[in-house]
């Protein structure tokens, strides 16, 4: 009842217009950014009408730019859909509906493992955390993620044997705002066997965001360091010249902070080109450890497949130094959420239970320096499970 009466009060003096959105307490400041206009080196129109979900089985309502920032700074999680009104599903024998055999590799995996280290993911996250705003329509939002492509060309010059640098593809999904996905494949080794199991992908999204997107948002936990967690497992496994057997891709999501919309792009067309996907395997923020808690990785349980989700854990089990917690995380949460609505399937890895995760985030004080809670050993655990994941889903093929 406070929050309501204050809200009314608050709405009242600022004469702000409740919209398609509930009245709130969207502090003054904020609005005051947000009524200012749109600073240089930053491609937005605050008055765009942009179609958006905030939940399943709502009906999709119009809304200004403006009151898709308001609505996300009040916790309010949703799918743009302005470019992607509707999903062509696949055909249903390419969701394949394979029980996940118990694992069985870990001899593999474990060399894999040894060769992992943070020392890649502390300098590769100092560099990426120094853009002032890693935002999608943002300049600097652009330059980061030329950075990282270029990063990861470096990495597979530095790591790839030359007959697996025969087999890599790095490309970059190209999107109308600027800022592009980044997609690498590294080509299975039995064309059959990636034509019948599908592609194994594994996620992050690249972008950040303040609250107020024209402010600085560094994005160490969300999401650079998902972005450097799977950096490292690719780092490793071309380090230990593994081949898979299936295809297998890393997907670094632009525009993950404005709805979803990297992730949902790169979905639909995958979807329409009847691309089999075997399944996707999202890291949306790896780093925090709150200070007082159990560590644990947070297998995130609503909007996912129950049983990629399951296999999840016990790859933890299997590979992991700490313990899984379940733990959810509502409608549109992450990238994820863009292939399980194209029908494919798909989980969700999270630093720890939602009401312990990370609260620094879409701010300035998101920051790798911020406290010890910050850890790079914790993002460790979630390159080996990564590693895990994808050689016991994808093979390896010893030749
Ligand atoms: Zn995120």
């Amino acid at each position: 009842m406070r929050v309501f009466l204050s809200s009314l009060l608050c709405a009242a003096i600022l004469g702000y217009r409740a919209g398609a959105v509930v009245i709130d307490d969207f502090s003054m400041t904020s609005q005051k950014f947000l009524s200012s206009g749109v600073p240089e080196g930053f491609t937005l129109d605050l008055n765009e009408e942009r179609l958006v979900q905030f939940a399943e089985d709502d009906k999709p309502v119009w809304i200004t730019e403006r009151e898709k920032i308001r609505a996300k700074a009040l916790g309010r999680k949703f799918f743009d859909i302005t470019h992607t009104p509707w999903f062509k599903r696949p055909p249903t024998s390419l969701a394949p509906s394979l029980a996940y055999p118990a694992p069985d590799k870990q001899n593999l995996v474990n060399t894999v493992i040894a060769n992992l280290t943070v020392d890649g993911m502390i300098s590769n996250l100092q560099k990426f955390t120094s853009f002032r705003t890693r935002y999608y329509r943002s300049e600097t939002g652009k330059e980061s993620q030329k950075w990282l492509l270029n990063r990861i060309s470096e990495i597979t010059a530095e790591y790839a044997s030359p007959s697996l640098t025969y087999l890599i593809t790095l490309t970059e999904f190209t999107h109308p705002w600027g800022q592009n996905s980044i997609i690498l494949k590294i080509k299975g080794a039995s064309e059959a066997a990636a034509v019948e199991n599908g592609t194994v992908v594994i996620g992050a999204h690249q972008d950040s965001a303040n609250t107020i997107p024209f402010l600085p948002a560094p994005g160490a936990d969300d999401d650079g360091s998902g972005t450097v967690t799977i950096l490292e497992t690719y780092r490793g496994l071309l380090a230990s010249n593994y081949t898979p057997v299936q295809d297998v891709e890393f997907h670094w999501y632009s525009a993950e902070e404005g709805g979803l919309l990297g992730s949902q792009a790169v979905a639909q067309s995958y979807a329409q080109e009847n691309v089999n996907i075997h399944s996707m395997v999202q890291f949306d923020m790896t780093a925090w450890v709150k200070r007082g808690t159990r560590e644990e990785i947070g297998i995130v349980t609503d909007y996912v497949d129950a049983d990629l989700t399951e296999f999840i854990r016990t790859l933890v089990n299997t590979y992991c130094g700490i313990p899984y917690v379940d733990t959810q995380c509502g409608y549109a949460c992450s990238d994820h959420a863009s292939w399980g609505k194209a029908g494919y399937r798909s989980a969700f890895g999270i630093e720890s239970t939602f009401d312990n995760s990370d609260k620094n985030i879409h701010s300035t004080n998101d920051r790798m320096d911020i406290s010890d809670e910050f850890s790079f050993d914790h993002m460790l655990e979630f390159s080996k499970l990564a590693v895990g994941y994808i050689i016991e889903t994808a093979g390896w093929s010893k030749l």
